[in-house]
């Protein structure tokens, strides 16, 4: 038995997350934590060759409605897609989840919706046919992940880590913004990194810190601004902080 974090991701309606980014997010994570910390990080959903998979679930559907001002850029908001600006009823705000807005500009519709979903991370029930499902019960020590369609309210930034649930912490990374072509100037496009699975994941290993552990360094996973190719590097004393999580559990 030893100390090992375990991933339960999964894909929401609306989510543009591929298999393929997926398994980009994934590399990351190992590449960061894994390979300069140590961390022993384990997925709980694999396909039968036992890669990580994204599981599929219900909800939350996070609808467009809100893009934050300035995000895009005005010579480019007349021709982005109109669905981007439709009303707003389900509102996702990184923050404190017992703080989460009741789903007020839905009428009719179950107040705690967004509070649900985030507390709901169902597993693979066992069979003993299929050799993932050993794995497959869900812990509150987990870290469980939602791709969703967004956008998350805020700074235009696509991730969130983390919502702190009664069913444990949850992580949310939501839909980039399409790219924006205009006449006569040009493509303006709004990537989401493959580094964001793993900024967020630090974010909760450092929950402790200030700023969830943000940092200066541009080429640092915790960095607080936009993440380059080079943003993947962790120092030995974040490696220390972070084994002191108390989401690592026996494997
Ligand atoms: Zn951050």
């Amino acid at each position: 038995m030893a100390p090992c974090i375990v991933f339960d991701v999964y894909k929401a309606p609306g989510s543009n997350i591929t298999p393929q980014e997926f398994s980009r997010h994934v590399a990351q994570v190992h590449r960061v934590w894994g390979d300069q910390c140590n961390f022993d990080i384990r997925w709980r959903f694999q396909d039968s060759q036992g890669r990580p998979r994204l599981q599929d679930i219900g909800g939350p559907i996070v609808t467009h409605g809100l893009i934050p001002d300035g995000l895009i850029p005005p010579e480019a908001l007349p021709f982005a897609p109109p669905e981007l600006f439709e009303g707003p009823p389900n509102v996702l705000v990184c923050g404190d989840y017992n703080a989460l807005p009741d789903n007020v500009l839905n009428p009719g519709s179950d107040p705690s919706y967004i509070k649900q979903w985030l507390n709901y991370r169902p597993g693979i029930p066992f069979d003993p046919n299929i050799p993932q499902s050993r794995f497959g019960q869900t812990r509150p020590l987990d870290i469980a992940v939602y791709y969703v369609q967004g956008p998350l309210l805020g700074d235009g930034s696509l991730g969130c880590g983390g919502y702190y649930t009664p069913s444990g912490p949850a992580i949310v990374i939501a839909n980039n913004l399409p790219t924006i072509n205009v006449p006569n100037v040009g493509e303006f496009t709004f990537p989401r990194t493959d580094l964001i699975l793993a900024h967020e994941f630090g974010h909760v290993l450092l929950q402790g810190l200030p700023e969830a552990g943000h940092v200066d360094d541009v080429n640092n996973i915790m960095f607080r601004g936009l993440l380059t190719a080079n943003s993947f590097r962790v120092t030995p004393d974040q490696c220390n902080e972070a084994r002191k999580s108390q989401y690592f559990q026996e494997c």
